[in-house]
């Protein structure tokens, strides 16, 4: 059986079974001993494949991006190659963004009814283990400004970057790292090249090995989420949710697929085919750089795309490319000012977008990264502190079910840039081979 039909079906049985344990517990104060075992349960594998996947990110980024560079940086495709990745990752950043915008705007999910507005506000919790306080307290010390995304593209330790999970910074030292490889002579070039590429097929096949675990693993990870969120959170903030999945369901259905079509001729039905295990992981961990081992070997081996594309875009995307995020954040944002009665109007709206899209690069690859980026934004267009905390708090209810859906279109976005940039640089045999 192909793996994503395993994960699929790993998938399926969490929501029979995380949903009904949610069900039959519904209401009662003291959750029965069954239901503590099989959540714990449950996470323990969860948390088993998570960090199999996340032990191999750093390894995995830093070699890939090294030899990818190493092996092109000599060659005059490198600019260009780097051009069309930043000018591709811009023009889908900025398409979902206003996507975002419209969506949110035309159904207003935020205009409700006085009781329900009192309602949900009421409702709103105070944060699990201080979590969202957490979150501002980040922000306001990690992200004071903007500008400090670009500080953290170049970090003053690599060695403290690695041991934080600080991507950029390791991401940027390892452009320049593969670049200089590529300017050595060329005995010492060849011993670094074979020293990287020989490390990178180890790297790869350890990925490959935790990768065979994923069926368990996506278990493990979706069903405490479902028992503890159930169907009734899932229907107070319904419009929220459902604004937030149409824009993601434009974006995945209708944008990417005509980007695909007009840049790179490639159909998004078999693209997509080719993406499974890697989208319903990301669907499942709701971290693009906990899938990136994934979506690494679905680009290479399912859809047929070199490694020296590959390899240079995908680590890139994964921090980087966030059209998932970015339209996330614009309807955040636009929502809590109708729910909050803020006034919004096309000039803030703008700012939010700018600021969505600049704010996208720096969230971190992880599950909920984007509320830190949410209240930078909510800050910068000028709402008040205690509207901040109580938005986010809101947010906070249906966000993991959220998460793992744009991050599902994270991860897409950054594969389909790998497959249009592959086929603009001349690659044939795209989606020959489904090995995997
Ligand atoms: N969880 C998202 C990702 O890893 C980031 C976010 O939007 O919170 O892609």
């Amino acid at each position: 059986m192909q793996l994503h039909i395993k994960i699929l079906i790993s998938l399926i049985l969490s929501f029979l079974v995380g949903l009904s344990a949610n069900f039959i517990t519904e209401g009662i104060s003291e959750k029965p001993e069954w239901f503590a075992f099989l959540s714990e349960a449950c996470s323990f594998i969860g948390t088993l494949f998570l960090n199999g996947l996340k032990m191999v990110v750093i390894p995995l980024v830093m070699t890939s991006i090294i030899c990818g560079v190493a092996r092109i940086g000599g060659e005059k495709d490198f600019g260009r190659l780097g051009l069309k990745t930043l000018l591709f990752y811009s023009l889908t950043g900025l398409l979902a963004v206003i996507t975002g915008l419209s969506c949110v705007n035309l159904f207003s999910p935020g205009i409700v009814e006085p009781e329900i507005q009192a309602q949900i506000l009421a409702n709103q919790p105070q944060g699990e283990n201080g979590k969202i306080e957490g979150a501002i307290d980040n922000a306001n010390r990690g992200m004071k400004s903007l500008l400090e995304i670009f500080h953290r593209m170049v970090p003053v330790n690599l060695f403290k970057a690695a041991v934080e999970g600080q991507l950029l910074g390791l991401i940027f030292f390892s452009l320049l790292f593969g670049f200089f490889i590529s300017k050595l002579p060329s005995q010492a070039r060849d011993q670094q090249t074979n020293f990287w590429e020989s490390l990178n097929s180890v790297i790869l096949a350890i990925t490959q090995f935790i990768i065979s675990f994923a069926p368990y693993g996506v278990f493990g990870l979706v069903t405490p989420t479902l028992m503890k969120v159930g169907f009734d959170t899932i229907l107070v903030m319904g419009n929220f949710g459902l604004t937030v999945l149409a824009g993601l369901a434009i974006h995945t259905f209708v944008v990417l697929p005509i980007l695909l079509k007009l840049l790179g001729g490639i159909s998004f039905v078999r693209h997509y085919q080719a993406m499974a295990p890697a989208l319903l992981t990301a669907f499942s961990t709701a971290s693009s750089s906990a899938t990136l081992p994934l979506t690494m070997q679905c680009i290479t081996r399912r859809a047929g795309v070199s490694k020296k594309i590959s390899s240079f875009t995908l680590p890139l995307g994964a921090t980087m490319n966030m059209d998932g995020t970015a339209l996330f954040e614009c309807i955040v944002v636009v929502f809590l000012a109708q729910l909050f009665g803020i006034e919004m109007g096309w000039v803030t709206q703008m700012t939010v977008v700018i600021l969505a899209l600049l704010t996208s690069i720096g969230v971190a690859g992880i599950p909920s990264a984007s509320l830190v980026a949410i209240i930078v934004i909510l800050q910068s267009v000028g709402f008040p502190e205690s509207a901040i905390a109580t938005g986010v708090g809101i947010v906070y209810v249906v966000d993991r079910l959220l998460d793992m859906t744009r991050t599902a279109v994270n991860v897409l976005g950054d594969s389909c840039a790998a497959a249009i940039i592959g086929k603009s640089e001349g690659e044939t045999g795209y989606y020959e081979q489904h090995s995997a």
